[in-house]
């Protein structure tokens, strides 16, 4: 018995993933994990919301936890309607509305129901290293439409990057692994240009839509595109990654809803999901006004930002998430990762998103563990630089 051929690929292009785990596990068993920096996963640190977890112990015993219609609880559907409608500003009948497992499950449901073997899903690198593997899932093909240096994408090379087997461009602001927020005049640009493809669906992943600093507005993606799907989740905003929910909510504007509509909820049902989890519908559907404290991320990220000025490492001012994309002092990101590394320092390469010569920091630690890293990260940039 064997591993299929597809997946044998996957593994060896993962492979770079596998040996940095395999590295930060091995650090943390010789030094102890509070002696290691890590700095390589987007696992939120900060607890969920009190109203979160007091849903969370109130409504286990009292809810029915069998089935419910693969869309999700007509209630919840129903208030999270109400809730995009007026957070979006446009309005979102509770039949577009799916619930699923988290973003990453809704974006399989939505690429699902739209892709067939050969066609294109455009993405703007950097971008979540995921999207590769589920665009392939359903057999679609990734197509590259690079952000320029500060990592905001442009009209023109999206434009460049549109053929006729174009389904769909995946955006994502605020953005994994940059942290820029995409302002409206982008936004608009890219409008201007798919106004002349209406067919292509944009699909909008917006799992930190709340989480953005210094008042920064993250512009509606259903306002400016009227055919596009809104994919988000609970896992960063309200710090419940390991609870996989989340929903789809699919612009009314757009060209065959009904149909659209129906695909994913048959998606979500033959990808094996079958709905989303049945008690997290309902606590989500209770807290979807709540958040995590943002001003705590916000903190973290003005004191990396000033050790990487100390350390001379340049990146993009990031306005939300809690990532941060610097620029390796040397072309080979791998090796810097594992210069970082030397003094158990955990990022991740650039390379991974798509953006080869930079590296990724998750902030969602403690603010010791980045004070702590500043003397390695000095060290390291003045060896390489
Ligand atoms: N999209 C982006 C940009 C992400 O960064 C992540 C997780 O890190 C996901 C989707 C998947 O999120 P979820 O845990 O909700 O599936």
């Amino acid at each position: 018995m064997t591993v299929s051929r597809k997946m044998s690929g996957y593994l060896n292009r993962a492979s770079w993933i596998r040996k940095m785990f395999e590295q930060g596990a091995a650090l943390k068993s010789i030094h102890g994990s509070e002696h290691v920096f890590d700095f390589s996963l987007g696992n939120p640190d900060i607890p969920p919301p009190e109203e979160v977890l007091d849903a969370m112990s109130s409504l286990g015993r009292t809810m029915h936890h069998g089935y419910m219609p693969n869309a999700g609880y007509p209630d919840v559907r129903k208030n999270v309607a109400s809730h995009a409608s007026k957070l979006y500003g446009v309005d979102f009948s509770p039949k577009n509305i799916i619930m699923s497992c988290g973003a990453g499950g809704g974006l399989n449901v939505v690429l699902k129901a739209i892709i067939d073997p050969g066609d294109e899903v455009i993405v703007l690198s950097p971008y979540f290293v995921e999207y590769g593997f589920y665009v392939e899932n359903h057999g679609g093909v990734l197509v590259d439409a690079p952000c320029d240096d500060t990592f905001l994408p442009s009209g023109e090379t999206i434009a460049r990057a549109i053929t006729e087997r174009t389904r769909a461009i995946i955006l994502n602001t605020p953005n994994n692994p940059s942290g820029r927020v995409y302002h409206g005049g982008v936004l608009e640009e890219i409008s201007h240009v798919l106004r002349r493809h209406p067919e292509i669906l944009v699909i909008s992943d917006e799992p930190y839509r709340s989480i953005v600093y210094d008042g920064v507005e993250v512009p509606s993606i259903p306002a400016i595109f009227p055919n596009s799907v809104v994919v988000t989740s609970a896992s960063k905003e309200l710090s419940l990654a390991g609870e996989r929910i989340g929903y789809i909510a699919l612009s009314p504007r757009g060209p065959h809803r009904e149909l659209l509509v129906d695909a994913m909820i048959l998606a979500t049902r033959i990808l094996g999901f079958v709905n989303a989890p049945a008690l997290m519908q309902q606590v989500f559907s209770r807290c979807l006004s709540c958040g995590v404290d943002v001003s705590i991320y916000q903190r973290r990220r003005d004191l990396f930002t000033s050790i990487l000025d100390e350390a001379g490492l340049g990146y993009a001012k990031p306005e939300g998430t809690f990532y941060l994309f610097a620029r390796s002092p040397i072309e080979d990101d791998i090796a810097f990762c594992s210069a970082l590394a030397n003094e158990r320092i955990l990022a991740v390469p650039g390379k991974g998103f798509g953006r080869g010569g930079y590296v990724r920091f998750a902030y969602c630690v403690d603010e010791s563990v980045i004070s702590g890293a500043a003397q390695g990260l000095k060290k390291v940039a003045a060896e390489l630089s």
